[in-house]
């Protein structure tokens, strides 16, 4: 059976996250660590925040031989930019996942019993983390990020920031039924009002 090597993998030569695992040899427990930081090219997060693009993502993870193929485990951390949910506010911040993530070597029974889409591949003694660390940091992320937990958000009536305001920031509000009242009741409390206003009678 021939196999085009590049049908059955999304291993990218540009991908960020790829790394090199020939050192372990396919020898079942070896094991190396990978500590480093890499830029990434791409935003990765949610639609209000994510890691922006061109910043280091920070690797801390262990990489080690499994009879089936590599185990991909540890931390993965990087800074975040976004825009809070309620007062539209850009916020900064961090996110840090947890990856444990098995690549199967090409022949394994793993390889021949699995989707490529469920469980990576060993492709050229390298390994591409971006899809997982892309799904972890996508769910770890909030979808409606806050700057603080008690946001007060945009106040409802004219929009302004209400953690900018001024303390107890609200607007008179009277019921339309109770307006005309309101302002005739106005009028008879000024009784130095222009004399012009009664002439209008
Ligand atoms: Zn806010
Ligand atoms: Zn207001």
């Amino acid at each position: 059976m021939i196999r085009h090597p590049d049908a059955r993998t999304k291993t990218t030569p540009s991908s960020p996250f790829v790394v090199n695992v020939a050192r372990l040899g396919r020898r079942p427990g070896a094991m190396m660590s990978l500590a480093e930081q890499r830029s990434t090219p791409v935003r990765i997060g949610l639609d209000l925040v994510a890691i922006p693009p061109d910043t280091a993502v920070d690797l801390d993870l262990r990489v080690e031989s499994v009879s089936e193929g590599v185990l991909v485990s540890g931390v993965v951390s990087g800074p975040t930019t976004g825009e809070c949910a309620r007062c539209l506010q850009p916020l900064t911040g961090d996110v840090e996942v947890e990856l444990t993530e098995l690549f199967a070597y090409p022949d394994s029974a793993t390889d021949a019993t699995t989707d490529d889409d469920e469980i990576g591949r060993v492709v050229d003694d390298a390994v591409d983390l971006e899809q997982a660390i892309v799904d972890a940091v996508g769910l770890t992320l909030p979808l409606s990020p806050l700057c603080e937990p008690d946001c007060p958000g945009l106040c409802p009536d004219c929009g302004v920031v209400l953690a900018d305001a001024e303390p107890g920031h609200h607007h008179e509000k009277i019921d339309p039924r109770w307006a005309k009242l309101a302002e005739m009741a106005g009028r008879q409390r000024s009784p130095g009002a222009p004399s012009s206003d009664d002439g209008e009678r």
